[in-house]
């Protein structure tokens, strides 16, 4: 045993976290995707539903499944930048409020990604895994739990959560003329916010509504918070420099 723990000092590798788990392969759920038989592939295919897998960026696991059809790929295609891009750019302090929860969420998230609910409601956390590959266990899913949540990506765009910063900052960015790239990143981070949220919920099913919410709003507002202000200094620097070709 000390040798494996020199070799783990040597790389920085946690060997306990590689010894007990086995990770979840993208690859192998693929194989496992495309290797169901033809005539389930085949309703799939006509219902035009796909798969895009994602992780936090640095974290194993959760393994995210985006359940989408193809309609909505470029949405699918956000918050997959959302959760490998986004997350890695948000302060230690907002991510360290969710390390426990998705060190004890699921191994494996499926996303089911919508337009809008019915109910109106931004995200779901669902009781039991709806989405058909992922119901039934298999050996690609190396016996990890697995859990379900619902977007309403549609909703989600037209939310305010924070009204009056929202706009606040509209206001900063319009002036900047960066008020697109502004909306997009917004867009992402209150994905972000909800996928938190829902998996919040997965976790601790009995915490209560007010708690789960502001938890995930301090992490919207802080996210956002951060990504402004380095977007404004950015911005005078890009007026300064522009303003110079001049001189
Ligand atoms: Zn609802
Ligand atoms: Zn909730």
């Amino acid at each position: 045993m000390a040798s494996d723990c020199e070799i783990s000092n040597v790389f920085g590798w946690n060997l306990t976290e590689m010894n007990t788990e086995r990770i979840l392969s993208p690859a192998a759920i693929h194989e496992y995707l495309e290797t169901r038989p033809a005539g389930i592939r085949w309703r799939e295919w006509v219902r035009r539903r796909q798969y895009l897998m994602t992780r936090f960026h640095q974290r194993s696991r959760p393994l995210l499944v985006i359940a989408h059809f193809f309609r909505d790929r470029r949405a699918a295609r956000k918050i997959a930048l959302a959760i490998e891009q986004d997350w890695n750019e948000t302060p230690k302090s907002c991510q360290d409020a969710y390390d426990e929860i998705l060190f004890r969420a699921p191994g494996l998230i499926v996303i089911q990604l919508r337009q809008r609910n019915v109910c109106k409601c931004l995200g779901h956390r669902h009781p039991a895994v709806r989405e058909a590959p992922f119901a039934e266990p298999h050996e690609a899913f190396l016996g990890t739990e697995i859990g379900e949540i619902d977007l309403a990506y549609q909703d989600i765009d037209k939310w305010h959560p924070l009204p009056l910063s929202d706009s606040a900052l509209d206001a900063k960015f319009l002036e900047g003329s960066r008020l697109e790239e502004f909306h997009e990143r917004q867009f992402r981070l209150k994905i972000l916010s909800i996928i938190l949220h829902e998996i919040n919920h997965l976790v601790s099913p009995q915490e209560d509504e007010t708690t789960v919410r502001q938890r995930s709003l301090t992490f919207y507002r802080e996210t956002m918070a951060h990504y402004a202000e380095n977007a404004i200094s950015t911005l005078s620097l890009t007026i300064d420099r522009s303003f110079s070709r001049f001189g």
